[in-house]
């Protein structure tokens, strides 16, 4: 499949056109922003890895039943995926509290929560992500209930068959971050799965094996990258 113009730059990836009006080349890089971009890095091969990692779980949750804009891994840094309009909402899925949810109420990291917890934020860098609601979606445009309710029933799907996939790799999912994106009047799961957007704890020791090394300045960041890559294909 030949690129063609390129469509969008963000922090971690590009996405490019194709020959095919239905199709578009996602390209990972190694880049790396935390803090709405005011912190940057590379890591490396992290978008080898990152690559490799959201194709099997694109895989695993296709198995199971769920539409992602996957298409097939095309080599070590690109997918070719589904064109989707994506939807601007930042789905947030909380199993153990951290990050955002343990500064907003003031909790300590690693309370496991009774349930899983969804958030929505509004997709806007220049305004942090402001955490919002239904209403809020549904008011100002971004969804109609319909889609919100799919993309709800969804989330929660993904956050069973990724808990479950981790669990069995000696991994704790702390909690992740979906976007879903329109094709054909249907909702597609959109974007990436990786440690840049998943919490990823080792489950004995809770080692962080995610972004956060590279957020907090942890050190051993490619190393945490490779080390859940070698567990997922263990
Ligand atoms: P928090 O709201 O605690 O900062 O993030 C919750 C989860 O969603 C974390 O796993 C985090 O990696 C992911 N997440 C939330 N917003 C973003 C974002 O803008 N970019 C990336 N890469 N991940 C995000």
């Amino acid at each position: 499949m030949k690129k063609g113009k390129l469509i969008y730059e963000g922090k971690a990836k590009r996405v490019y056109e194709t020959e095919d009006k239905d199709l578009f080349i996602q390209e990972f890089k190694d880049d790396a922003t935390a803090f709405d971009a005011t912190k940057r890095g590379t890591i490396r091969d992290k978008g080898i890895i990152n690559n490799k990692i959201s194709k099997i779980l694109f895989d695993l949750l296709e198995s199971k039943g769920i539409e992602t804009h996957f298409v097939e891994q095309l080599d070590d840094r690109q997918m070719l995926i589904k064109r989707v309009e994506i939807i601007p909402l930042e789905v947030t899925m909380r199993n153990t509290v951290a990050g955002g949810m343990a500064r907003l109420l003031n909790l300590k990291e690693g309370l496991v929560l009774s349930e899983p917890v969804l958030e929505y934020h509004y997709k806007d860098d220049s305004l942090h992500d402001p955490l919002i609601n239904d209403y809020h979606a549904l008011a100002l445009g971004m969804a109609t209930g319909e889609e919100l309710e799919f993309i709800k029933k969804q989330s929660f799907k993904i956050n069973d068959i990724l808990k479950s996939f981790f669990e069995h790799k000696n991994l704790i999912l702390v909690d992740f971050k979906l976007e879903f994106g329109r094709h054909k009047g249907k909702i597609l799961l959109a974007d990436e799965i990786s440690p840049d957007t998943c919490r990823l704890w080792d489950k004995e020791t809770q080692k962080k094996l995610d972004k956060d090394r590279f957020r907090r300045d942890l050190g051993g960041v490619e190393d945490a990258y490779q080390e859940v890559l070698k567990r997922m294909t263990a």
